[in-house]
C-alpha cells in the first residue's frame, strides 16, 4: 500500500530546516502513484503534484514531522481543499421554494439520489416535492414515483395516474418543471427536486434540455451527479456539464463499490465545486453527507499515515507544553522564539476568533472579538522569523539599525517591530509572574 511505500521513503528522510527538491520528489513520486491508481484523472494529478511541489519547496519542516510526513500532509491539505474543504451546506433560497436541479449522464444515479435527498431532506424538517422531468426513458416517472413513495414525498408528474411501466411519458420536460415549480408555491413545499433526463454519453440535445429547465427555473443549485466508476472520463464529463448546464455542486454515486474515488477529485478540480453528497448503494439510506478529509484518504488510501502525523504532532504538542513548563519552574528566560513556539500552538487549535467566540461564560465581548485582527499574528510571526537567532534569544541587543533591518526583512514599518517588541517585553515580565504563581499572560496578537 502507499502507506507502506511511503513509510519505506520516509526512513530515507531525516534533517530539519526547510524542505529540499530530493526530499519532495521521492515522496511525490508515490502520492503521484497512488492517485493515478486510484483513477484520478492524468491531467489532473499533473496539476496537482506541481501544486503539491511549488507549496512544500522552501517550506520549513515542523518540530513534530519528519520531511516526508510533512509532504504528506501537505499533499492531504491540498486534497481536502480541492475537495471543498469543510462540508459545503446546500444553498436555500431567501424565498421559498429552494429549487434543486440535478443533472448528469444517464444511469449516474440521479432518480435514485432524488429519493435519498428528498428523504434526508424530509427527515431534516422541509417538506421536498419531487418533480420527473425525465421523458426520455419509458420507465422514468414511474421509477420516480416508487422512489418518492419510499421516501413518503410527493411527485409531480405529467399525467398523473396514467404512466405506466408500458408507455413512454410525453411532453416538453422545461414545461413540467416550470409547472412542478409552481406545483411546489401552491402548496407551500419549501424545497423541489428536479429530475431531469441524461444520455449515455455526452449529447448537444441533452445539454440543451438541461439548459433550458435551468433557465426556466432558476434553480437555488445545480447539482452535478456523477458515477464513481467513471474514472478518466470524468474530466470530460465534468467539463461539458459545467460548460453547457453550470453546476453548483457535485453528487458522487456508486462509491459503495470498488472505486477509490479518484473521480471526485478530477471533477472538483475541472469544476472548481465541492462535493456535497456520496451515494453509497442502492436502497434510499445508502447516502452520506460528503466529508473531504475522509475522501482524501481513501484517494490515497493513507489513512494510518495520517494517524501517525495526529499522533506525532499531538506527541510534539505536549512535549513543547512540558518543556514550557520546565522553562518557567526552572525561572529561565522566555525567548522570543518561545513566543514563536506559542503562538504556533495557538494558531494550530484554528481560527482564534472561533475559539475565543467557543469560550463559554468567557469575557471576551463581541466587540473585542470583532477587533481581534488575525493577521496581525502573520506580522508578528515575520517579524520574528526575521530576526537572527540571537536576537531571538537576547531581544535586548535590538538595537536601532538592528530594528530597520527587521522591519525591512518582515515587509512592516519600524513602529511595528518597536510595539511587538514592547508587547513582548511584557509577555516576558507576565510569564515570570505566571512561573511565580500569578497572573494569567495575555494571548499574543491580541489588540489592546
Ligand atoms: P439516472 O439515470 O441518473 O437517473 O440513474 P438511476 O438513479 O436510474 O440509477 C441507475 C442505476 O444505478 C440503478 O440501477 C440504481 O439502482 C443504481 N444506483 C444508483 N445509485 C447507486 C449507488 O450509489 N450504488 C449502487 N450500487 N447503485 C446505484
Ligand atoms: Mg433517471
Amino acid at each position: 500500500s502507499l502507506s507502506d511505500r511511503l513509510t519505506s521513503t520516509f526512513k530515507n528522510l531525516r534533517g530539519k530546516g526547510r524542505l529540499t527538491e530530493a526530499q519532495i520528489d521521492g515522496t511525490v513520486r508515490e502520492i503521484r502513484r497512488a492517485l493515478l491508481d486510484a483513477d484520478v484523472a492524468v491531467a489532473v494529478v499533473r496539476a496537482f503534484v506541481a501544486q503539491v511541489k511549488e507549496r512544500a519547496l522552501g517550506e520549513e519542516v515542523s518540530g513534530s514531522l519528519n520531511p516526508g510526513q510533512q509532504i504528506v500532509k501537505i499533499v492531504n491539505e491540498e486534497l481536502v481543499g480541492i475537495l471543498g474543504g469543510e462540508t459545503r451546506r446546500l444553498n436555500l433560497a431567501k424565498t421559498a421554494p429552494t429549487v434543486i436541479m440535478l443533472a448528469g449522464l444517464q444511469g449516474a444515479g440521479k432518480t435514485t439520489l432524488a429519493g435519498k435527498l428528498a428523504k434526508h431532506l424530509k427527515a431534516q424538517g422541509h417538506t421536498p416535492l419531487l418533480v420527473a422531468c425525465d421523458l426520455q426513458r419509458p420507465n422514468a416517472v414511474k421509477q420516480l414515483q416508487v422512489n418518492g413513495e419510499r421516501a413518503g414525498v410527493p411527485v409531480y408528474a405529467p399525467h398523473p395516474g396514467v404512466s405506466s411501466e408500458f408507455e413512454s411519458a410525453t411532453g416538453d420536460p422545461v414545461a413540467v418543471a416550470r409547472d412542478g415549480v409552481a406545483e411546489a408555491k401552491s402548496k407551500l413545499h419549501d424545497i423541489v427536486i428536479v429530475d431531469t433526463a441524461g444520455r449515455l454519453g455526452i449529447d448537444t440535445e441533452m445539454m440543451q434540455q438541461a439548459a433550458d429547465i435551468r433557465a426556466a427555473v432558476n434553480p437555488d443549485e445545480v447539482l452535478f451527479v456523477i458515477d464513481a466508476m467513471i474514472g478518466q472520463d470524468a474530466v470530460n464529463t465534468a467539463q461539458a456539464f459545467n460548460e453547457g448546464v453550470g453546476v453548483t455542486g457535485v453528487v458522487l454515486t456508486k462509491l459503495d463499490g470498488d472505486a477509490r474515488g479518484g473521480a471526485a477529485l478530477s471533477v472538483a478540480s475541472v469544476t472548481g465545486k465541492p462535493v456535497m453528497y456520496a451515494s453509497t448503494g442502492e436502497n434510499l439510506d445508502d447516502f452520506e453527507i460528503f466529508h473531504p478529509d475522509r475522501m482524501a484518504s481513501r484517494i490515497l488510501d493513507m489513512g494510518d499515515v495520517l494517524t501517525l502525523i495526529e499522533q506525532a504532532e499531538a506527541n510534539w504538542d505536549k512535549g513543547e507544553a512540558e518543556r514550557m513548563a520546565k522553562k518557567f519552574a526552572d525561572r529561565e528566560d522566555f525567548t522570543l522564539d518561545d513566543f514563536l513556539a506559542q503562538m504556533a500552538q495557538i494558531r494550530k487549535m484554528g481560527s482564534m476568533k472561533k475559539i475565543l467566540g467557543m469560550m463559554p461564560g468567557s469575557q471576551i465581548s463581541r466587540q473585542q472579538l470583532e477587533q481581534f485582527d488575525e493577521s496581525q499574528m502573520d506580522r508578528i510571526e515575520a517579524i520574528v522569523r526575521s530576526m537572527t537567532q540571537h536576537e531571538r534569544v537576547a531581544p535586548k541587543i535590538i538595537n536601532g539599525s538592528r530594528r530597520a533591518r527587521i522591519a525591512k526583512g518582515s515587509g512592516v514599518h519600524v513602529s511595528e517591530v518597536n510595539s511587538m517588541l514592547e508587547r513582548f517585553g511584557e509577555a516576558q515580565k507576565m510569564m515570570k509572574k505566571l512561573a511565580s504563581g500569578g497572573a494569567i499572560p495575555g494571548m499574543p496578537g491580541g489588540r489592546g
